[in-house]
């Protein structure tokens, strides 16, 4: 683990734009469960596309109750030593930015400020009307959706369905954010992905982009992907472990 660090320690050092790339990985040790790992969130529950949610009052009920019980289960986690340990990267200027694949949240909440922050696959901490852009907090979902027994409110100003602010499967993608992402990478001269299988496309297509354009790739990850091959720094070991070195002061 040592010489890991050291060998990252000295990347970051060279680097004149480092770029991170976070997946559910980097929150599991907030207790978040993440979707592929056994008991993960991918194996209790089969994710409601979006044309199903859009279509069906029914799977909008369900993906709130689910929403809500999720709530429950961690909606109090708070960052981990993997997320402190960005925004201290961040505010020492050793790196560009933040691109994460989580909803969850938690760069924020470790001060990670938004104009270095990529969110490509939205926030859950709000929702929003997909027909006028409303949003609305989930506080005020919470309470209309528990006084009417377990109906998903509609949008008062205009009927639409309300959706938790992330992107769902069969959902477009944001423009802007795609864009800040693909702008990050392509400036990239190290290119750190931390804590993401690399299945999930297009998100999966920044770390080989940055690849392709010459950035040098660094995968933090306790199983193996099919990406470390291409990789200048593969460390399989516990994302927490690895970074709270580069949290400490110093
Ligand atoms: P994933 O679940 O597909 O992959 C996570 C990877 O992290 C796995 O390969 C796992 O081995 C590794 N990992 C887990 N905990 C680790 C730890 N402590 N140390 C080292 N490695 C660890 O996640 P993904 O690639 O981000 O794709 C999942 C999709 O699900 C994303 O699109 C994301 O939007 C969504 N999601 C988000 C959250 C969240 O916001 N926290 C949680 C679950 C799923
Ligand atoms: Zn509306």
């Amino acid at each position: 683990l040592k010489g890991a660090q050291a060998r990252l320690a000295e990347l970051l050092e060279k680097a004149d734009s480092a770029v991170a790339f976070t997946g559910a990985g980097i929150s599991t040790e907030c207790g978040i469960p993440d979707f592929r790992s056994p008991g993960g969130l991918w194996t209790q529950n089969k994710p409601i596309p979006f044309d199903v949610f859009v279509a069906h009052k029914a799977a909008r009920n369900e993906a709130w109750r689910r929403r809500f019980a999720m709530d429950e289960a961690f909606g109090s986690a708070r960052p981990g030593r993997g997320h402190a340990a960005l925004a201290r990267l961040l505010r020492r200027g050793r790196l560009a930015g933040v691109i994460t694949q989580n909803i969850d949240g938690l760069h924020q909440a470790s001060g990670v400020p938004d104009e270095h922050l990529v969110e490509l696959h939205g926030n859950g901490t709000y929702a929003t009307c997909l027909d006028c852009g409303a949003r609305y907090e989930l506080e005020w979902v919470k309470q209309r959706f528990e006084a009417s027994g377990g109906i998903a409110p509609d949008c008062p100003e205009c009927g639409g369905p309300i959706k938790a602010a992330t992107i769902s499967f069969g959902q477009a993608m944001p423009e802007r954010e795609m864009m800040r992402a693909e702008m990050l990478t392509l400036e990239a001269d190290l290119f750190i992905v931390i804590g993401s299988s690399l299945v999930v496309f297009p998100a999966a297509g920044f770390p080989l982009k940055a690849h392709h354009n010459g950035a040098k790739l660094v995968i933090i990850n306790r199983e193996p992907t099919e990406f470390d091959h291409m990789a200048e720094l593969v460390v399989r070991s516990e994302i927490g472990d690895v970074l709270a070195h580069f949290a400490q002061d110093g």
